[in-house]
């Protein structure tokens, strides 16, 4: 089943701001939401609108749509930078500082990983599936996390009372300041072990190469980023894990270039087969394909190739390829060769020019003279 485009369930323009996303999202929940409405698709309408929300009213989120559409729920697509890849848990605590420390033991997600992988031109076109080995953290066997020695059990740090940070009054001309910070004794996590775990030195945690099982969409573009989620660092405290992110590097090819879902080639010819009229072959990424080339073909004449280019991301289609002809002039002639076009100089300047010839040379003659 396809699923509706976000813009269309809110029913709002693909520029639209934050606040016009914010007030239809308010407008629509209300007239689906199923305290309210008694009809039987409402539930499924509501929460299509309350998705839709989601991944609108989140720039982050909403970048990523506009880019790729829907995917896969386990597998999203980023482009281009992110602005970090600490959970959630890790942004906000540079954002508030240690000072503003939450909990020691409330749950928290972990770190996402970044993985570069390169891809030869082809299976950027065509996409793969591939197993990549990834070393992350994962909890210690032996003392199942906790970093104390089997057998014995991480005590409440005597120095914060467990709350892993230290409170500080100092007295000042302003009047009294309270400065927390993180207790350096437990390292915030409100613990101390005493006997430490042999296999993991006390951090509760080992490094791991784990095999993960890729799918690369065809289409996907040099610089790009595929999130599959759950694949990061371990949660800590039963919180969720985070995300692996697999960014791409395409490795330019030898005679295809690429833009977007377009593909360029640049193709030689005679000044024969040009003026002629020939047919010749084109590599493409689908195999080859024969090419008309049309007596009196310029150099530079660009040729399309309809569908020959590489698959949209978003299953939209397929690129074309587009041909330019270079017409190659001779270099190394035989006296016989030398001697025919000097025959053919001659019976030119006795026949009239073609029209497109003629519009020529009078523009390079108006050039001279200066009008
Ligand atoms: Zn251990
Ligand atoms: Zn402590």
């Amino acid at each position: 089943m396809s699923k509706r485009d976000y813009y269309e369930v809110l029913n709002v323009s693909r520029s639209a701001s934050k606040d016009e996303i914010k007030k239809a999202y308010r407008k629509l929940s209300k007239k689906y939401h199923p305290d309210i409405n008694k009809a039987e698709d409402a539930a499924d309408k509501f929460k299509e609108v309350k998705e839709a929300y989601e991944v609108l009213s989140d720039d982050q989120k909403r970048a990523h749509y506009d880019q790729f559409g829907h995917t896969d729920p386990n597998q999203s697509f980023g482009g281009g930078d992110f602005s970090g890849f600490g959970g959630f848990e890790d942004i906000f605590n540079s954002f508030f500082g240690g000072g503003q420390r939450r909990d020691p033991n409330a749950p928290r997600q972990g770190a996402d990983l970044q993985y570069t992988m390169t891809l030869s031109f082809e299976e950027a076109a065509f996409g793969k599936e591939t197993d990549i080995e990834i070393p992350r953290e994962e909890p210690c066997e032996t003392c199942h996390g906790s970093g104390a020695k089997p057998g014995t059990k991480p005590v409440t740090c005597s120095h914060c009372g467990g709350s892993g940070q230290i409170s500080e009054q100092q007295n000042t001309p302003f009047g009294r300041i309270v400065n927390r910070r993180v207790c350096h004794y437990c390292n915030g996590t409100g613990k101390q072990i005493k006997e430490k775990c042999s296999k993991c030195s006390g951090t509760g945690k080992v490094k791991k190469r784990r095999k993960i099982h890729v799918k690369i969409p065809a289409g996907i573009d040099d610089g790009q980023q595929l999130r599959v989620s759950g694949q990061g660092e371990p949660g800590k405290n039963g919180g969720p894990p985070g995300d692996l992110y697999v960014v791409f590097h395409v490795r330019p090819h030898d005679f295809f270039e690429r833009d977007g879902e377009d593909v360029y080639c640049e193709m030689p010819i005679t000044f024969v087969q040009a003026t002629l009229g020939d047919e010749i072959e084109i590599p493409t990424l689908h195999g080859k394909v024969k090419l008309k080339i049309p007596a009196g073909t310029q150099t530079g004449t660009r040729f399309r190739l309809r569908g020959k280019g590489i698959q949209n991301l978003r299953g939209y289609g397929v690129g074309d390829q587009h041909v330019v002809v270079r017409i190659i002039t001779p270099t190394k002639l035989t006296e016989k060769q030398k001697q025919l076009l000097r025959e053919f100089a001659d019976i030119s300047g006795q026949v009239p020019h073609g029209e497109q010839e003629e519009s020529f040379f009078s523009k390079v003659k108006r050039a001279f003279k200066g009008d």
